[in-house]
């Protein structure tokens, strides 16, 4: 399915509605934190006129990954921003917290920009949630867009702060706005059953969330991950004309960050499909596999044996 969005004559944006929200950094002053405790109230009122900045600095970031392309990084969770001719398509809002302080953040990269679009990667709602305050923020609503295996879930949730989609497709669909190119698309299950792929062609930068990282293990005991499918959604990545990919979680990487995915993963299922041949229980296989070329990723240490456990049940269960 194609879906062409262009320039509404009778576009609902309009300056006069911008909500310039409240600024969330203040708020989160770390007033309560013991070394605070033992300072004097004037040293506390110095350091409250510099914190906000620290604290804004250390909560969130915004990267620029390409021509007017950004990575938007609120703790740990990253989004991305596109800006157009024709305004601003944002991915994910992460959290009603989040949103506030990534429209803040747009606003800042794309000063009296209106919001176009919002782009949910998949249904989590550790990253979906917030796209009503990020509408409210830019005082206009707009097509939320996401997989349409998302929305009946979403729709089921019947959650106010992640609201479903008013926009889905199947396969792949193509968002055109000011001159850019926006493509999504759909590369079977994986970390659920609705993740989307966003493709800028033309830049060659892509977004995925949650079932790739740059050299990270995958997330605990693989939540939500379908398999084999998932296998062979990375190699449907992998095929996709991008040099820089920016993730959900993490560093922003490249096509070599997928390549050592797809090796991490296969060398990870043929250490379990071994060890199950073997006659192994889940306990041996997670005592007794290890990946040493590995062994310097992301939460290897802590996660490594909780995803040997995850394919291990899958494997077994075959
Ligand atoms: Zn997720």
């Amino acid at each position: 399915m194609k879906v062409r969005f262009q320039a509404d004559a009778d576009f609902l944006f309009s300056k006069s509605n911008f909500l310039f929200s409240t600024l969330p950094f203040p708020h989160n002053l770390p007033l309560w934190h013991p070394t605070m405790r033992s300072m004097s109230i004037m040293l506390m009122l110095a350091l409250m006129t510099v914190l906000p900045a620290a604290a804004q600095q250390d909560t969130s970031e915004t990267t620029r990954v390409g021509d007017d392309v950004y990575r938007f990084r609120y703790q740990n969770h990253n989004t991305f921003f596109v800006v157009t001719g024709e305004g601003v398509v944002a991915f994910d809002p992460i959290s009603t917290t989040a949103a506030q302080a990534y429209a803040q953040a747009i606003q800042e990269a794309a000063p009296g920009q209106p919001l176009r679009a919002i782009v949910y990667s998949h249904h989590h709602a550790d990253h979906a949630s917030g796209a009503h305050v990020l509408q409210q923020a830019f005082g206009v609503e707009v097509p939320i867009i996401a997989h349409e295996a998302a929305r009946p879930r979403l729709v089921e949730a019947d959650n106010p702060d992640l609201p479903p989609p008013t926009m889905t497709f199947s396969d792949q669909t193509t968002l055109h706005f000011g001159g850019r190119t926006i493509e999504l698309h759909y590369l079977g299950r994986n970390h659920s059953d609705n993740s989307l792929v966003a493709l800028l062609p033309d830049d060659r930068i892509a977004f995925a969330v949650d079932f790739v990282s740059h050299d990270r293990v995958g997330y605990r005991e693989l939540p939500d991950y379908y398999f084999p499918d998932f296998f062979d959604s990375l190699r449907r990545l992998q095929e996709l004309p991008f040099d820089t990919m920016v993730f959900g979680h993490g560093a922003v990487g490249d096509k070599a960050s997928i390549d050592r995915q797809i090796q991490y993963y296969d060398a990870l299922r043929a250490a379990v499909e071994e060890a199950v041949r073997a006659g192994q229980t889940e306990d041996e296989a997670a005592a007794s596999i290890h990946l040493p070329e590995f062994s310097d990723w992301g939460s290897y240490d802590t996660w490594f044996t909780l995803n040997v456990r995850a394919i291990y049940r899958w494997v077994a269960s075959r």
